[in-house]
């Protein structure tokens, strides 16, 4: 699952990259309910090994990855074709990441349990809805400035991932996309 391959990447990131290629060919990490709870397992470990998570949920997260992918788009100048997301607007996306972010209330409660304050969940959200709700967030964080000075799309053969440039020479989003640049680089190079 290439989307475990990229822990350092922030979470909203690492839901645009749950589409991928591989060899040319397009793979979808989060095309089951049964996906959806394993990326949530993997992205946020407090939710436990089997977070609860529905067909619902499948749909919301699917619609936000494509919106944040278009808005990657708009603000990497992606020229990938094969990386465009099925959502068009960036209008739309906009309002898809806003309904997201509704999902959950953000503030946080205080319970007293044993006498004591402790920090209590939103009330009314399950846990893929706070999930959705704060990876939204942070996804309007990391789409305007200053985070989204250092968002790439990453154009490595035939790679539609994104990434947040952490290093001032890095150039992909992984190692083994720059040696398959540099080795495609190497054969245009030496082909006559
Ligand atoms: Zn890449």
């Amino acid at each position: 699952m290439p989307a475990l391959l990229h822990p350092g990447e922030p979470v909203p990131v690492r839901l645009m990259n749950t589409v991928w290629a591989s060899r040319s060919v397009l793979h979808d990490d989060l095309a089951t309910v049964a996906d959806l709870r394993a990326w949530l397992a993997a992205v946020d470990p407090d939710l436990g090994p089997e977070p609860p998570a529905d067909e619902d949920d499948l749909a919301a997260f699917r619609s936000l990855r494509d919106a944040l992918r278009r808005l990657a788009a708009v603000v990497c100048e992606d020229t990938r074709e094969k990386a465009a997301s099925p959502t068009d607007d960036a209008v739309d996306a906009a309002a898809e990441v806003n309904r997201a972010v509704a999902a959950a209330p953000a503030w946080p409660t205080l319970e007293v349990r044993d006498g004591r304050p402790h920090r209590g969940r939103p009330p009314g959200a399950t846990a893929a809805a706070r999930s959705l709700s704060s990876i939204a967030a942070q996804a309007i964080e990391l789409l305007t400035e200053p985070g989204s000075a250092d968002l790439r799309a990453c154009y490595g053969p035939g790679c539609v991932l994104y990434f947040v440039k952490d290093h001032p020479r890095r150039e992909w989003c992984s190692a083994g996309c720059g040696n398959r640049a540099r080795a495609a680089r190497h054969y245009a190079r030496h082909k006559h």
